[in-house]
C-alpha cells in the first residue's frame, strides 16, 4: 500500500514542472511562519497587561515620574558655634542619618568647619543626605558621598589656572565709570583705588584725560572664571605725575605693593577720609559739586557725600576732640604725632566709642557725614595740620611705610624690571 502511494506521489511530483514545486513549498513556508508569528504577537500584549494588573498598588506608586524623586538641594552659611551636627539638624536631617556620617571614616575632616563658609547639601525626599560639600574656597573643600549604608568622605582640590589681563583706561567721566566701560570688574577698580589711596585723592585729584593701565589676574577652575585675582602692576597718570605700584611677595610670605624703586605704597596717611566706593557711583567729573562749606577762610577740602557716609581716620592717632565746635559742628580731631593732626567736621554723629583719649588706627571709622554747624549741604570738611598750621591735604608729602629691605633689594629690582617691561609691552601693543 505504502509503496503504491509513494509511487503515485512521486509520479504526481514528477508530472508537475520543477518551478511549481518550488512555488508551492515557498508558499507553505510563508504560511507557516505567518501562523507562528501571529500567535507570538498575540501572546505578548496579553502577558504584558496581565503582569501590570497584577502589580500591587505600592509598586505602581513608586513608579511615579522622575522629577518627583530628584534630590533636594540646600545651601547654608556656617554661623558662629555651628557644627556639622547642628547644620544638618537645621536642614531637617534625622539624627540617625547624621550619626551615619559622623561615624564614617574621615569624618574628622568636618570637625573644624569655619564660620562664613558654605555647606551644600543634596538630600533625598525623606531628608537623608545623598551628598554634602563643605566649600572652603573656590578651589578646595571636603566632599561627602553616600555609598550604601556608609559615607565616603574626602578632601578635594581643584586645579586652578591664572591668566593675565591688561587694560588701559582714559578717564572722561570718572575713574569708575570709564573703567567699567573698558570691562574692568568692580572689584579690580576698587583694588586699584585701594593701592593708590595713599597717593591720590580720587575725589579732588582726578581730571579728564588722566589715565591708568594695569595687569591683573583672572583665576579659572575647570575652565570657569571663579575670581578676579590680584593686580600685578598698575600705573596711574594723574596731573602729569606717574604712580606705579608693583605687587611683590616678600621673603616673609606677605605680598605688598611697592614703587619700582622699592618704596612701599602705604603711607602714614590716606589721601581721603571718605572711602571712594561711597562716592564712586555718583561722582562725575563733568558735574562738579557746588561749594558746600561755610567756614571762614576755607582751610581744608570738602567731600560731598550722602548723610551717614562713614568717615575714616586717615592715619593712626589719638582722638583729642570729639564734640560741637562752632561753625565746624560736630568735630573730631586726631593727633597723629607731635607735628601732625587731622580734623573732620560737620559730622552727623560720632562712631560708637569715639571719645577723647581713644586710640584709632588708619582707616578706622570715626564718624558719619552730616551738615552740623554752618554747612549748606551734606559734606565732610577735612583739614590736615602740620605744626598747628593748615596744610593742603591734597599736596602734603607723607612718610612711607616700610620699604623693601636691603637684603631683598636685588631680587626685587630684577622682579620689578621684568613686570614693568611686560606692562610697557602691553601698552605699546595697544597704541
Ligand atoms: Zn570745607
Amino acid at each position: 500500500m505504502h509503496t503504491k502511494f509513494l509511487n503515485l506521489l512521486k509520479s504526481i511530483i514528477n508530472h508537475f514542472p520543477k518551478k511549481h514545486i518550488y512555488y508551492i513549498s515557498l508558499g507553505l513556508i510563508i504560511l507557516i511562519s505567518l501562523l507562528v508569528l501571529s500567535e507570538l504577537n498575540l501572546e505578548v500584549p496579553k502577558e504584558g497587561i496581565k503582569e501590570l494588573s497584577e502589580k500591587p498598588l505600592e509598586v505602581l506608586r513608586n513608579e511615579v515620574p522622575q522629577e518627583e524623586i530628584l534630590p533636594v538641594y540646600k545651601e547654608t552659611n556656617i554661623k558662629k558655634n555651628d557644627s556639622l551636627f547642628s547644620i544638618l539638624k537645621r536642614a531637617g536631617v534625622k539624627e540617625s542619618n547624621i550619626f551615619q556620617i559622623i561615624n564614617s571614616e574621615n569624618s574628622k575632616l568636618l570637625t573644624k568647619i569655619k564660620i562664613n563658609k558654605t555647606i551644600k547639601l543634596s538630600l533625598s525626599q525623606d531628608n537623608e543626605v545623598i551628598a554634602l560639600d563643605y566649600v572652603k574656597d573656590f578651589k578646595s573643600g571636603v566632599e561627602v558621598k553616600r555609598k550604601g549604608e556608609a559615607y565616603i568622605i574626602n578632601e578635594y582640590l581643584h586645579k586652578t589656572e591664572k591668566f593675565k589681563v591688561f587694560k588701559e583706561v582714559i578717564i572722561n567721566d570718572s575713574l569708575y565709570l570709564d573703567g567699567l566701560r573698558q570691562g574692568l570688574p568692580d572689584s579690580v577698580i576698587m583694588d586699584l583705588v585701594y593701592i593708590f589711596g595713599w597717593d591720590i585723592d580720587f575725589v579732588h585729584d582726578i581730571r579728564p584725560g588722566d589715565s591708568y593701565s594695569l595687569i591683573y589676574e583672572e583665576v579659572f577652575v575647570d575652565g570657569e572664571k571663579v575670581l578676579n585675582g590680584d593686580i600685578l602692576i598698575a600705573e596711574f597718570s594723574n596731573l602729569n605725575r606717574n604712580h606705579i605700584a608693583i605687587r611683590y611677595q616678600l621673603d616673609s610670605g606677605a605680598s605688598e605693593y611697592f614703587s619700582p624703586q622699592g618704596r612701599n605704597v602705604k603711607k602714614a596717611f590716606l589721601r581721603s577720609p571718605v572711602k571712594f566706593s561711597y562716592i564712586s557711583s555718583k561722582y562725575n567729573l563733568k558735574r562738579r559739586h557746588p561749594i558746600l562749606h561755610k567756614i571762614k577762610a576755607h582751610t581744608g577740602v570738602d567731600y560731598a557725600a550722602q548723610k551717614g557716609t562713614p568717615v575714616r581716620a586717615t592715619g593712626e592717632g589719638i582722638i583729642v576732640h570729639a564734640s560741637m565746635k562752632g561753625g565746624y559742628g560736630n568735630l573730631i580731631e586726631i593727633k597723629h604725632t607731635e607735628d601732625y593732626s587731622t580734623r573732620y567736621a560737620h559730622l552727623e554723629k560720632f562712631h560708637p566709642g569715639i571719645k577723647i583719649g581713644k586710640r584709632v588706627k588708619q582707616a578706622d571709622i570715626v564718624g558719619y557725614v552730616g551738615k552740623t554747624g554752618t554747612a549748606t549741604g551734606y559734606h565732610l570738611h577735612y583739614e590736615f595740620r602740620v605744626n598747628m598750621k593748615h596744610t593742603n591735604p591734597l599736596t602734603v608729602k607723607f612718610p612711607n611705610a616700610n620699604p623693601i629691605k636691603p637684603s631683598e633689594k636685588n631680587k626685587y629690582e630684577f622682579f620689578s624690571r621684568n613686570i614693568l617691561s611686560e606692562l610697557r609691552n602691553y601698552q605699546n601693543l595697544s597704541h
